[in-house]
């Protein structure tokens, strides 16, 4: 019989919710049982891929096309393991079934209400995943605040999902912040007690508190909250601001929670430190590389860090393998066109145009590629990054005067990126892009080949454009490299340039695979390579 744990949120949001849900599945996986994470969002979007990055941050793709809320991608970055869309449960997507049954006559004349009808699917789709994977523990974290009125159905689902369940089955952890007063010095509890206030006046008594906290709090302040939760001081569990977010388990392991967990939950650990050598080795070296390299993100989203996470991500992965510590640098893709910013004065080891959408800043992305090209300087190009990248070849290399993509030119003389035939009559834009994890060939002889070492690999998607078939033969014969294409031959996934110490580019989303312990090839490959021009730089 599966146990759940579920963590709600209270005082304010951002408070590293994912993480504390994420930090809690890696340690309980580690004493040996099969535990998964979901996230119950209460927004009425059917999913995140209709969401602007600047509002909820980057939209994590999963490998079975999932549009998914960003915290997906901490659980498996600290499950290591891949996630399916079934563990990104929205409001929209809850409202949707619960509305298309009653037009099919399902509900056989009842009233159609919130409780029963939709709590009872909200359920139905915790109980499924933890079915269907067969696990032992179930993490379900609800999005949003207490108090909201957005995510009231689910807080209520998860109160009788306590009934249901048994209380030995069940766990309740809410995560919320201590307040800090800088003027004053002092450390404010109120809000927490209130927003502990709030849960319980829904009917969910916590077992566990999680506080976020600037500065560290004394056994008083502690002892106030625990009173106000009618816990045990030993049951409250500090996140302090870390060097990394992936240390929060090696934090919260030395505090005891899966001690406190699993003994509510009449769980004898099974096994121990099945990874948890390695993590904290991965852990050391991300807060202790001596070393770094600088590598310039040219994007557009570039006020909210959240929009690129998992590149982020993936540059912190790559770099302490090789034992350097990454300085991803924003640049404003917009500021580049207007020569706000000059490349040349910035310092770079390498360059990275990440995936986007819509024509805003294309022409300075495109000049942050010429400039990578040109000067030699290690270049990794995602999604839209590697579009630009044939559109810059086509224009500078090839001599295609006003080479550019359809989406944003539709009446360039020169369509080098277009809309993939399947494309063409679909209008809806939720859900209908190439999406997920695909087969790609990769080409011997390449530094795709060099890097993944393998004739095969699988990566995730998401776009509707493509390099147009009608000027491969052009790219070829100007000397661009086609280094991984898709089984069917149909869409070019991988280009490089062999002329250059380290350009490439991919259609896919190299990122959304990266791991902690399993890297990712591209990343590493770009990594080595800044680390290498760096070392020059400095001989020179
Ligand atoms: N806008 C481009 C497309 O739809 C690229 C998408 C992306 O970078 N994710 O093909």
């Amino acid at each position: 019989m599966p146990r759940y744990i579920f963590i709600t949120g209270g005082v304010l949001s951002s408070l590293g919710k994912g993480v504390s849900a994420a930090s809690t599945g890696f340690l309980l996986k580690e004493k040996g049982f099969r535990v998964s994470i979901m996230k119950l969002d209460p927004y009425l979007n059917v999913d995140a891929g209709t969401m602007n990055p600047f509002q909820h941050g980057e939209v994590f793709v999963t490998e079975d096309g999932g549009e998914t809320d960003l915290d997906i991608g901490h659980y498996e970055r600290f499950l290591g393991e891949y996630l399916t869309k079934k563990h990104n449960v929205t409001s929209g997507q809850v409202y949707r079934a619960v509305i298309e049954r009653e037009r099919r006559g399902e509900y056989l004349g009842a009233t159609v209400q919130i409780i029963p009808h939709l709590t009872d699917e909200i359920k139905h789709r915790i109980r499924e995943v933890a079915q269907e994977g067969h696990l032992d523990i179930l993490i379900v974290e609800v999005g949003g605040t207490v108090g909201d009125i957005e995510s009231l159905p689910f807080l209520e689902a998860i109160r009788q999902m306590r009934m249901e369940e048994g209380e030995e089955n069940t766990f309740y952890i809410h995560v919320g912040m201590l307040v800090y007063l800088r003027n004053a010095g002092e450390l404010k509890t109120k809000p927490m007690q209130h927003s502990i206030m709030k849960l319980r006046e829904i009917g969910i008594q916590p077992d566990a508190l999680i506080l976020r906290s600037e500065v560290k709090p004394g056994p008083e302040e502690i002892d106030k909250v625990a009173r106000a939760s009618n816990l045990h001081p030993r049951r409250v569990f500090l996140s302090l601001d870390l060097p990394t977010v992936y240390e929060l388990p090696l934090e919260l392991e030395k505090q005891g929670i899966t001690d406190v967990i699993l003994d509510s939950l009449n769980l004898p650990p099974r096994s121990q430190h099945r990874h948890m050598d390695r993590w904290k080795e991965f852990v050391s070296r991300v807060k202790s590389s001596s070393e770094s390299v600088r590598v310039g993100i040219v994007g557009k989203y570039v006020h909210i860090r959240d929009a690129y996470k998992s590149i982020f991500e993936a540059l912190i992965h790559s770099g302490a393998r090789h034992g350097v510590r990454v300085d991803a640098v924003l640049i404003n893709s917009e500021e580049v066109e207007q020569e706000k910013v000059n490349l040349r004065e910035i310092n770079l080891d390498a360059i990275l145009i990440p995936g986007g959408f819509g024509k805003r800043g294309i022409e300075g992305k495109i000049q942050a590629i010429r400039f990578a090209r040109e000067n030699k300087i290690p270049f990794l190009g995602i999604c839209l990054g590697m579009q630009l990248s044939v559109i810059e070849f086509a224009r500078n290399v090839l001599g295609l005067e006003g080479a550019s993509s359809t989406e944003f030119s539709p009446e360039t003389p020169h369509p080098v990126i277009d809309l993939m035939p399947e494309q063409k009559d679909v209008d809806a834009k939720g859900g209908t892009m190439r999406l997920g994890a695909s087969p790609i060939d990769v080409e011997e002889g390449t530094l795709a080949f060099r890097l993944y070492t393998k004739n095969r690999i699988y990566e995730r998607h998401r776009h509707r454009y493509e390099v147009n078939p009608r000027y491969i033969e052009s790219l070829r014969k100007g000397g661009m490299v086609i280094s991984g294409m898709d089984p069917g031959r149909k869409y070019v996934e991988i280009i490089e340039l062999p002329d250059h110490p380290f350009f490439i580019a991919s259609q896919f989303h190299p990122e959304f695979r990266s791991q902690p312990l399993s890297t990712s090839p591209l990343f590493d490959g770009f990594i080595e390579a800044a680390i290498q021009r760096k070392r020059a730089k400095g001989q020179g």
